[in-house]
């Protein structure tokens, strides 16, 4: 084999070096944000390469997103000098867990064909599981059992292993049956979900201890991304590879026990050795007293960017790593190489105020750089409005728009930047989750309006006839199809004519006369109705928003927020007309994947990415942090609200800019905002105040919300020092304002990546 001689490993630094070239044992490398721990992954399979030490076919390497993956493999590559061909374990926990399932289908029940449900599938199979069980799906919704499921198996349970507590919570404790039954139901589809590639995994590693081995055999390196994102089936996956192949033929079961002690508040990893953890070592496949033999395996992450415990993710994975994998050799990198000493300052403060976290010392030799801006607007609109400006002079000054990344914290936020970009001409891509307008639930509302406005337009009538469920299914739609087609005429007008013939059956009948009847009655109201209150009216009315309300899962608020700020939308229109061609423009928008252009994404989905211009809008109480973590009890949602406004600033190399917004709608209402925590936490001497080049902004509004602006004066112009005190102090007295109570639409999360889908870029594997 070739020596490639050490050119990969010479820009490194010497912790970085030694990462790379510690090639046996486990090594951790826990280290903050930017500091090289992806490039030192990746140089370390370079390196294994040209060492000899393995083929590409034997390294299992695990990233966050499929879109790392790719990045991975290409750098590899220029590193190496040439392309590296076959690197088949190269992907996310899901897609290499998938491939190993499929190799290995028929021990899991299915034919390696199997189809992978997404969530719509998931959530319609529990349907009809509770139909059959007699379960009333509206006290019972099946998306909460989606979500149940889903949870458990995070946790690696099986439908036998989880406790009996959890599953009387769903159906008076037939949680754990229908769980059961929903399993077996996979098998005669011949499919899986997300949960299943790992967990069925595990399984057959357990069952048949003789698989587990080839794989550990297989695998002479292994290497995790982001380990401090792993949840329990995911590290429960790599524990069974990552043991050295035994030669006993029998594997005690692994079981992991509760590991909820990460509140403590003192992590560490010390600290993650806990009294009496040895006797119960959770992960031990081999005799008492044996220290188990681990191979080869490096995880990097940062304790500080763990951002997916809502999912299920534990953090204490990279807490007690060095428990779990013996004799772990733990380095520390404190060079960031990203991002400029003022954004680095500024990321570093609002990190430290989090109290449960290791500490780490992380420094620059870059300059200051730019003050890290934080920018007052009006309303949501200006701030759009402001940002648009801000990104067309970054253009001006020819930097690439692939440069410029806008970061927000609930998807909703995103339609008005979409708005925005149509109308500059700017081209923009989503990344992580559908464009807004491409959301189920909008595309839905969009169906209905479409409907009224062309009765013709078959294929919006085709997507809402039964949605919600009105016993129109697909036997009905075919025969209304059949008519269409021989008399000529769209599908409405085909219904129509229906509901006067005996060709349905009554209820069916009653059901479509009532939608005909309904689409009438708001085409007539069209004519004397503005059309926000139209669309209010057809949501309402049709059942829509009432079978989101009585959706109990976690993404239904979400979609219920989505809905309201679709309604809002349309107020910038003239009319319903307007509104839809300026849809079907923004629909038509093609970005292509190399076409230079402006990522618009959550904080979620930036784990990992680096941009010279980061843009952090809607830093206000009740957004960011959410409203969900403001009501609840205890600092750990706050907490993990902190560390995603740590990783939003530690993805900007030279510039970072916050804003924040006098009056947002959220929950459909205006309201004036109060701005976010964090501002206050951000340090005087690294930040800028700066005024919204977005027009209005804080000038000659007048009267309207005057009391909001005593308190925003504060913020004139040449403040050098934060001034949101005032601000702070309200917000004290007045609890959280915006939210209209419990945790009403602050399930975005799972709104941009469905509870069920395992990364922000599950593909196809
Ligand atoms: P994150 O925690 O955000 O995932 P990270 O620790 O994985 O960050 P990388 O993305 O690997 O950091 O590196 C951050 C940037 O610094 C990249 O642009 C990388 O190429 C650069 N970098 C890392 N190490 C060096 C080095 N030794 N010399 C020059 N540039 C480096
Ligand atoms: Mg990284």
């Amino acid at each position: 084999r070739a020596s490639v001689g050490p050119k990969y490993l010479s820009g490194l630094n010497p912790e970085q070096r030694e990462a790379v070239e510690t090639l046996d044992g486990p090594v951790l490398v826990l280290a903050g944000a930017g500091t090289g721990k992806t490039r030192v992954l990746t140089t370390r399979i370079a390196h294994i390469l040209s060492q000899g030490r393995a083929r590409p076919a034997e390294i299992l390497s695990v990233t966050f997103t499929n879109k790392a993956a790719r990045e991975m493999k290409h750098r590899l590559g220029q590193m190496l000098g040439h392309a590296v061909e076959g690197m088949p374990w190269l992907g996310t926990f899901h897609s290499i867990g998938g491939r190993i399932l499929r190799a290995h289908a028929e021990l899991a029940q299915l034919k390696s064909n199997f189809t992978v449900l997404d969530t719509d599938d998931q959530v319609r199979l529990l349907k009809q599981l509770l139909q059959a069980d007699n379960i009333d799906d509206k006290r019972w919704p099946a998306r909460m059992l989606a979500g149940l499921i889903d949870g458990w198996k995070n946790r690696g349970l099986t439908p036998s292993q989880v406790p009996a507590g959890e599953a009387a919570i769903f159906a008076n404790g037939k949680g754990g049956k229908l769980y059961a039954s929903y399993q077996e139901r996979l098998k005669i589809l011949n499919a899986a979900d997300f949960g299943d590639l790992l967990l069925e995994d595990i399984r057959i590693f357990r069952e048949h201890p003789d698989i587990l081995r080839q794989y550990q055999q297989r695998f002479k390196f292994i290497l995790v991304d982001e380990y401090q994102d792993t949840n329990v089936a995911q590290y429960l996956w790599l524990r069974l590879l990552s043991q050295a192949p035994s030669s006993s033929s029998s594997l005690p079961g692994l079981t992991r026990p509760s590991i909820n002690s990460s509140q403590d508040g003192s992590p560490g990893l010390d600290a993650s050795r806990r009294p009496g953890d040895d006797e119960q070592d959770h992960a031990t496949p081999v005799a008492a007293g044996e220290k188990p033999h681990v191979k080869n395996i490096c995880c990097v992450g940062d304790d500080d960017q763990s951002i997916y415990g809502w999912r299920g993710a534990e953090v204490d994975n990279i807490l007690r790593f060095d428990h779990d994998f013996p004799g772990a050799k733990v380095i520390r990198l404190e060079r960031n190489y990203r991002s400029t000493g003022h954004i680095l300052a500024a990321a570093s403060h609002l990190i430290a105020h989090n109290e449960g976290r290791l500490g780490k010392t992380l420094r620059t030799e870059d300059q200051d750089g730019e003050k890290v801006t934080v920018t007052g607007s009006w309303d949501s609109e200006e701030e759009a409005r402001g940002i648009g400006e801000e990104i067309e002079q970054i253009q001006r000054k020819g930097e690439k728009l692939n440069e410029v990344a806008i970061l927000v914290r609930a998807s909703y936020q995103m339609r008005e930047f979409e708005d925005r970009f149509v109308t500059l001409g700017l081209p923009y891509r989503v990344i992580g989750g559908p464009r807004f307008y491409e959301r189920a639930e909008i595309r839905d509302a969009l169906a209905y309006l479409r409907v009224i406005n062309s009765p013709a337009d078959d294929l919006a009538f085709e997507r809402i006839v039964n949605v919600p469920k009105r016993g129109l299914g697909d036997a009905t739609v075919q025969m209304l199809h059949d008519h269409a087609r021989k008399r000529r005429i769209p599908l409405f007008e085909a219904a129509r004519a229906v509901i006067e013939t005996d060709e349905l059956k009554p209820k069916a009948r009653g059901s479509l006369r009532d939608v005909v009847t309904q689409f009438d009655r708001w085409r007539a109201q069209r004519e004397v109705t503005a059309h926000t209150d139209l669309a209010q009216i057809v949501l309402d009315e049709s059942g829509y928003t009432e079978m989101w309300q009585k959706d109990r899962s976690a993404d239904a608020a979400g979609r219920l927020e989505n809905l309201k700020e679709l309604v809002r939308s349309m107020e910038e229109f003239e009319n319903l007309q307007g509104f839809l061609e300026h849809i079907s423009l923004v629909m038509d928008r093609d970005s292509g994947a190399d076409e230079d252009a402006v990522s618009l994404m959550t904080l979620h989905s930036a784990k990992g990415l680096e941009f010279d211009n980061v843009f952090l809008p809607g830093w206000e109480e009740g957004l960011f942090p959410s409203q969900r973590t403001l009501d609840e009890q205890g600092r750990a949602g706050l907490e993990e609200e902190r560390r995603l406004g740590h990783v939003g600033l530690t993805r900007a190399r030279r510039r970072a800019m916050i804003y924040f917004a006098t009056n947002r709608r959220i929950h459909g209402t205006w309201s004036t905002t109060i701005p976010s925590r964090f501002l206050d936490e951000l340090p005087a001497a690294n930040v800028e105040i700066t005024e919204s080049k977005g027009g209005s902004a804080w000038g000659g509004t007048g009267g309207y919300g005057a009391s909001r602006f005593d308190d925003m004066e504060a913020f004139g112009s040449t403040y050098s020092t934060p001034g949101w005190q005032r601000a702070q102090a309200n917000r004290n007295r007045g609890g959280g304002r915006n939210g209209g109570g419990g945790s009403g639409g602050f399930e975005e999360e799972a709104a941009t990546f469905s509870s069920s889908s395992p990364g922000p870029d599950f593909g196809s594997f």
